[in-house]
């Protein structure tokens, strides 16, 4: 379920900057990429580990937090914001933006060339270098949504402004 192919990229991307940083592709590093290159859930290096172990048994965590590293250090996995949950990866450096759920933390990709054009205002170049920006669209997501359409007490009726619908 790739039609635009942005796995198969990636992937060749990451083999391609490992083999030039004369990284030694291993078996597990690559494997670890691969994960981290195919899920859209964004995880936490403990969230990875787990999910690579399934498929590698003999991969520790020591080599899981080690290789997101160095993986980093390559610019080919990016660190998003600090979270409740801890920090957490992706592998796709393509221009995206991210939706985020305030209550469970799900994090999804999101294309909008629009978005993706809009410029930075150079009073941000006071605070800083610009790396890269992404728009980061915040609300409830639709599976929080019908968990709290459970009545629960209806006594939170005060701020409704954290329901970001764009
Ligand atoms: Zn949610
Ligand atoms: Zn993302």
């Amino acid at each position: 379920v790739d039609p635009t192919g942005r796995k198969d990229r990636t992937l060749e991307r990451f083999k391609a900057a490992a083999q030039e940083a004369g990284v030694k592709m291993t078996h597990q590093r690559l494997e670890i990429f691969r994960e981290l290159a195919t899920t859209e859930e964004h995880p936490d290096a403990e969230t990875l580990y787990r999910a690579v172990v399934r498929r590698v048994p003999t991969v520790s965590r020591d080599t899981v937090y080690r290789t997101l590293a160095m993986l980093g250090g390559l610019g080919l996995v990016t660190p998003l914001g600090p979270q409740r949950e801890g920090v957490r990866f992706e592998a796709n450096q393509e221009p995206h933006h991210h939706y985020v759920c305030v209550e469970c933390g799900l994090v999804r990709d999101f294309e909008s060339e629009e978005l993706s054009r809009l410029r930075v205002p150079t009073a941000v170049t006071r605070l800083g270098t610009i790396e890269d920006a992404h728009v980061e669209v915040r609300g409830l997501c639709a599976r929080c949504q019908r968990g709290r359409e459970k009545p629960r007490s209806p006594s939170k009726s005060r701020g409704t402004s954290e329901r970001s619908t764009s």
